[in-house]
Parts: C-alpha cells; structure tokens; sequence
C-alpha cells in the first residue's frame, strides 16, 4: 500500500508497516481484503461499545439519511438532536441541564474549556487558570494537548501550547494529588479538568473513587468549575454508566464522545450545569458561547447517539457490562503469575498490564513490535508502549477473550 496518498494518525510510514485493509465489520470481528478475521480488542480505539455495525444503530442511519442529511444547527433544531438531549437528560446527572454538541471528544474538551472560562468572564470574574492531572489526554486539537500530557506527542507544538498547573497522579500518594489541588483552587483557579477513575492514553492508569470524590468536594469548596473528561471512560466502559457514578460525583461540565453513538458515527456532547448556561444566558449578544462547526449535531450522527439511548433503555447493556467486567477478571487471573507481566489491574470492563519489564517508553521497540504480533495472531490489540490493554465491545463472546488472552500470554512467553 506504500503508493496510497493517505497519511495515517500515529503511524511512522517510514517503518514499513503494512497498512491492512478492513472490509467489513461485525460484533467484535474486523475481516480484512486478505480474507482475515480480527478480533477488535480495542473497540476501534474505545469506541465501539455494543459492538459493529450493530442492527438499531444502523437502521437510523439508514432511515436519518434519507430524511435530512445536514442542516445548519445555529438558530435551527431537529427532531434526532432534541431527541437526544432529551435521552442524555434522562440518565445523565440531573444537575447538568444543558447539551451543547461537537464532533470529537477534543472538540468536547475545547468547549467545556471555552464554557468555563466564559463562565467567568461572563460574571466579571478573573479566573482563568487551568488545572490538570500529570499523565492525563484530553485530546490532540491545540487546547485539548495543552490540558494534557506534554512529551513527545507534543514537543514540536509547545509554543502553541498554552500555561496550565498540574496536580501529580494520584498513585502512591493521593494526598500530594489532593493538597496542589487544593492551593491551586485557593488561589482562583477556573477550573479543573480530569479523566475520572481511568487516565486512558496516559496509560491505562487506575484511581480510586475516594480520590475522585475528594478531588470534586475541594473544587466544589473553591468554586473552580470541576470538568470530567468520561469521553473514554463513559458509556459503560468502567462498569457504570458514567465513572462519576462510582464517587457520586456530579461534574459542572461533562464531555462525552466516542461510545455516543455507539461507536459508529462522530458525535460529541458537552454537558453543563444551569450555572454555566445562566452565566451566558442574556439580551446582550457579546455573552453568547461562540463555538460552532460546520457539522455541529449532524442529524444522522444525532440519529445514530438516539439509537444509542434505545439501546441503552431497551437492552440490558449494564447486565452485559457486569458480566464482560467478570470476565475479563476471570481471563487477567491466569496471567497473574507471569514472570513478563506486571501491574495487572482492571477497571470495569478494562483490563491493562506492563508487558517486558516496566522501563520501556512509548518509543521503545516494543510497542511496534507487539503491535505487529498480535496482527499477526489476528487480534487488534494497540499497546501504549509496553501497557497491553484489552477493551473489547461488550458483545464480544468467551471463544474470542480466550483468543485475545492466549494471544497476551504467548506475547509474554515470547518477551521472558
Ligand atoms: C479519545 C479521548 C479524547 C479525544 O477524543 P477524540 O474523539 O479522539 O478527539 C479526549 N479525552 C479522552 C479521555 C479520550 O480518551
């Protein structure tokens, strides 16, 4: 494929990987031009929640499609998008009153950013600091990479990047994590942003809901708006609906994407309190949120996330949650005792190690090298560096797990 003009995300071309072509896609299956079956491991980069192409969310594309295509979404409504503030209003905290749609989960994250501090201009008030998490991705569009990890990803772009503080991973010490956080909304910080339970990208790494909920009580204390990046975290992914869930927290803004539409369509929204809307809401024009793109609340993308929230109230997709959750615990156990594996943990239906000894960065030779091992095993598995993780649509069967986890095992043997 090296005469194909397309030029791949996260992909080094000059290392001469094949670029296999997908077909065709179903449950948790991939099959590719060359007659292969893949297992999709990752959900399409954690999006494909319910599983492929599945058969409600395709029939309203189908049916969407033919009714109305696209249509401009400042100053004019459609049924789909109503619909599905509506069901997001439903089972979304009842504190976040307000559903403002985007593209992407960093288009999610620029809004909520772009909201709070609106919030405070808004009210005449000076804030205007950031806080994040260290080790935290929120994204890779200019705002969202500066609330995020800085390394290589996003060396070369620094000087675009803007200022933000930083609040230590919460790991061995939660209360460093707790006390920056702390000094930080003391001293006026407009919000906070973080990814709740789970930091994804940054690696797969595991926090406590205590740490969550204590995080959420001391921004609440200072005022510093409290954003919850469950772009990859919501949908089920960690066992419930919303990570938040499991802290009883309820976020001022909340940013939502990839399992929207189950994975099949791209669609973000975020989510604010009344707070947030009230301190827009006016006769004077120069208060409005000023966002906007061309494809905000695409009516068969919003056709797709409604479709989403039937399955959600029709199927018993937390029971298929709880279930792929224990799974995944049962399949973990018996690589507990590899002397190549380590940090073994799970959250929900996320199961991640260290894979080969716990000191290669994401450019050691590993990560490639696994990368095309377990394309060769016919399993889409994408290790951030040496952390294998595993987060498979919830549909995906024992017969497949099995696959996925001699696949791991075997990769193991293979690097002891
Ligand atoms: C994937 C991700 C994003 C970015 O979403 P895109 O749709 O890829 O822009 C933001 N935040 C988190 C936590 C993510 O996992």
């Amino acid at each position: 494929m090296s005469d194909s003009p397309v030029w791949h995300p996260f992909t080094q071309h000059g290392l001469g990987d094949a670029i296999p072509a997908v077909l065709r896609a179903e449950g948790a299956a991939l099959f590719t031009a060359d007659g292969r079956r893949i297992i999709d491991a990752i959900s399409s980069w954690w999006v494909t929640t319910h599983g492929h192409c599945h058969p409600r969310i395709m029939a309203a594309i189908r049916e969407q499609s033919e009714r109305l295509d696209q249509l401009i979404f400042a100053g004019w409504t459609h049924e789909p998008a109503e619909a599905v503030a509506r069901g997001l209003r439903a089972i979304m905290p009842d504190a976040l009153t307000r559903v403002f749609f985007s593209d992407s989960g960093s288009t999610s994250v620029e809004v909520a950013l772009k909201m709070a501090l609106g919030f405070w201009a808004n009210r005449g008030e000076a804030r205007q600091r950031i806080v994040v998490m260290d080790r935290s991705y929120h994204g890779d569009t200019i705002g969202a990479m500066s609330v995020g990890a800085r390394g290589v990803f996003n060396a070369p772009y620094a000087p675009l990047l803007f200022d933000v503080s930083r609040v230590p991973f919460p790991a061995g010490d939660p209360q460093a994590t707790l006390d920056v956080l702390e000094a930080e909304c003391a001293g006026g910080a407009a919000a906070f942003i973080v990814e709740p339970l789970l930091l994804g990208a940054g690696g797969m790494l595991v926090y406590s809901p205590e740490v969550l909920a204590q995080m959420r009580a001391i921004c609440g204390a200072h005022g510093t708006l409290f954003i919850a990046d469950e772009v990859m975290t919501g949908w089920g992914r960690t066992g419930t609906l919303l990570a938040c869930e499991q802290a009883d927290v309820v976020p001022d803004l909340l940013c939502l994407s990839k399992g929207l539409t189950g994975g099949a369509l791209p669609l973000a929204v975020t989510m604010a309190s009344e707070a947030i809307w009230d301190a827009h809401y006016s006769q004077d024009r120069s208060r409005s949120f000023f966002h906007s793109s061309s494809y905000t609340a695409n009516p068969i993308a919003c056709a797709a996330a409604a479709a989403n929230l039937a399955i959600w109230r029709k199927e018993p997709v937390l029971d298929r949650v709880e279930q792929l959750a224990a799974r995944q615990t049962r399949q973990m156990a018996a690589l507990a005792s590899h002397p190549a594996i380590a940090s073994l943990r799970q959250c929900g239906t996320i199961v991640a190690m260290e894979l080969g000894g716990g000191d290669a960065t994401y450019l050691s030779d590993l990560g490639p090298r696994l990368l095309r091992y377990f394309r060769d095993a016919g399993v889409l598995l994408r290790p951030l560096g040496n952390t294998v993780y595993v987060m498979p649509p919830y549909c995906i069967d024992d017969a497949d797990l099995d696959t996925i986890y001699a696949a791991i095992a075997a990769a193991a043997d293979a690097h002891s």
